[in-house]
């Protein structure tokens, strides 16, 4: 039974092959944002179908609602099918070039007769791509550079959907098979990528284990490729295995699987095999060693700080305070400003910076002077609708390509906090960029520098600073530095945020909420800095409030 995003998928395929086709992309307006709601409806669709509901959904009309119902019941969608041998869907590949949008894509196949990414890669290094008007080299140049990129992907799991797709396994297998479960491997790391999902149950019956599998309804070509280990393919397109772990052994199975490789063999090297553990905790005791978060294991220098009981106490989400990077529906967000707030209620937070996009960035319709100033009396309602929160009025302030603020000083002085971010040029050279943030970093009123690379993970590589620059001019005027949460950045990344703690920068863990659900990203956010051995202190968001305000100076 395909799920909401599989359908999701293809409505936007079907919109994308019809533009490509010809069609006005005004009538396909329907298609994309069906898509985008099916992305956030909390019911499947399935069951919405079984009960005749699907058209009570907000921007599901009759036609969407039809294709939908033949969807679930046949499997297929024949007006899909009739297109894809019209248009060939190999097209659609192109449009993961960054840059590279339905438009561009639509005119190389209708002008060049190009129908794939080898197909465009040739013509753009046989110089055809500049014969189409408005092309030139720059873009055949970006073009490559973009294809390059591309061929550097991985086919890896974002921890996004990896973690909660192993957290619904284990459960299900736990309750099928009625023993703990739990999950190992690259996700219990944190990795900000995945290549498989591995669990570990504390059962030696990999039958009964390959049966639950198959019962979870999440997985296809089940099998036993050992005779203690039950693998099958997961629908999000990864490896699930599962380890049979006799209960005797589970946790130093647990230990062994959760990696990493190099990590458990230099173990193994130092101890010897190790000895039979029930838990974890019992394996690193009999040891005598410090337990080793598993987001620690990947540097062998931690094996030593454990065995003097001197690993960092790592940050928790349960340390974080408040959220300073977040949206509501003054930008692009898509919550109220006290819906927010009182979803950070129910958080348990503190506090909540209402940061939406300044107004220069017009394509996340931003929030003008004017406007911000209305946005301020509202916040002031909210703060005294949810008094346990403490709104801040803040605004994500967009940075101009020679450095300078969306806002004057005098309107930034006025915020309680100031966010910045670069949104273009961040493909330019490491000493314009390093430049440019430092003047930015200078700027007395801004407080954060949100996803400072501006990185998406396996689609834009993000731009490069001289980070012992950028890190020193953080400090002297104590800017501090965001791992933003959102499992598709991830920026700064694990090894940056590392070296930026031990040269004593503050960190900021954020979000970028655009609606109430993502506030829930927060975890991610947190691996990142726990695989970057950062403690509760070297966060901003783990203050109290008095001590964040008194560091905000307002
Ligand atoms: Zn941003
Ligand atoms: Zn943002």
């Amino acid at each position: 039974m395909p799920d909401n995003r599989a359908l999701a998928e293809q409505l936007k395929m079907f919109a994308d092959l019809s533009e490509i086709k010809g069609e006005n992309p005004f009538r396909l307006i329907a298609y994309r944002r069906a898509a985008d709601t099916l992305d956030e409806l909390d019911e499947s669709v399935e069951q919405l179908v079984r009960e005749n509901r699907l058209t009570e959904v907000p921007g599901i009309g009759p036609g969407i609602a039809a294709t939908l119902k033949e969807m679930v019941e046949t499997g297929a969608w024949s007006a899909l099918d009739e297109l894809q041998d019209e248009v060939p869907s190999t097209l659609l590949t192109m449009l993961d070039i960054p840059g590279v949008g339905t438009k561009s894509v639509t005119r190389f196949y209708h002008e060049l007769g190009i129908t794939d990414l080898v197909q465009l890669e040739a013509s753009a290094r046989q110089d055809d791509i500049r014969k189409l008007k408005g092309f030139g080299a720059k873009q055949e140049a970006r073009i490559l550079s973009g294809i390059a990129f591309l061929n550097q992907r991985t086919g890896r799991l974002s921890i996004g959907t990896g973690l909660p797709a192993a957290e619904l396994l284990a459960e299900q297998l736990s309750a099928r098979l009625e023993v703990d479960v739990a999950i190992a491997g690259s996700v219990r790391r944190m990795c900000e990528t995945v290549g498989n999902l591995d669990l570990v149950a504390a059962s030696d019956d990999a039958h009964a284990i390959a049966t639950a599998l198959a019962e979870s309804g999440a997985l296809t070509d089940i099998q036993l490729t050992e005779p203690s280990i039950a693998t099958g393919k997961h629908a999000a397109g990864v490896e699930v295995r599962v380890l049979a772990a006799d209960p005797e052994e589970y946790g130093s199975e647990l230990f062994r699987w959760t990696g990493s490789r190099e990590f458990v063999a230099a173990c193994e090297q130092q101890f010897g095999a190790g000895p039979a553990a029930e838990s974890e905790a019992q394996f690193f005791e009999a040891l005598n060693l410090q337990p080793i978060p598993p987001e620690l294991r990947e540097s062998l220098r931690m094996i030593d700080l454990a065995r003097t009981n001197a690993l960092p106490r790592l940050i928790e989400v349960s340390d974080i305070r408040g959220d300073l990077h977040l949206h509501s529906d003054w930008s692009d967000g898509h919550g109220t400003i006290l819906e927010m707030a009182t979803a950070a209620r129910e958080r348990g937070y503190e506090y909540l910076s209402i940061s939406d996009h300044s107004g220069g960035l017009a394509i996340a319709h931003g929030v003008t002077i004017e406007r911000l100033r209305q946005q301020w009396v509202e916040i002031e309602r909210a703060n005294e609708q949810v008094p346990e929160i403490r709104l801040l009025k803040a605004s994500e302030v967009e940075v101009h390509l020679d450095g300078s603020l969306d806002f004057p000083d005098e309107v930034l002085a006025e915020l309680d906090l100031v966010v910045a971010s670069l949104h273009s040029g961040l493909n330019h050279s490491i000493e314009e960029l390093t430049e440019r943030i430092v003047k930015v970093m200078r700027n007395p009123h801004v407080d954060i520098i949100a996803h400072p690379t501006g990185r998406i993970i396996e689609r834009r590589p993000g731009g490069t600073y001289d980070w012992e620059t950028v890190f020193k001019v953080a400090l002297e005027t104590g800017t501090a530095l965001e791992i933003n949460a959102n499992p598709a950045r991830l920026d700064l990344r694990d090894e940056v945020a590392a070296d930026a703690h031990r040269a004593g920068v503050l960190l900021v863990i954020d979000t970028d909420a655009h609606d109430v659900r993502s506030l829930d990203l927060m975890r991610y956010g947190v691996g990142v800095a726990r695989r970057a051995g950062v403690g509760p202190e070297g966060v901003l968001n783990t203050r109290p409030l008095a001590s964040l305000l008194d560091w905000l100076g307002r």
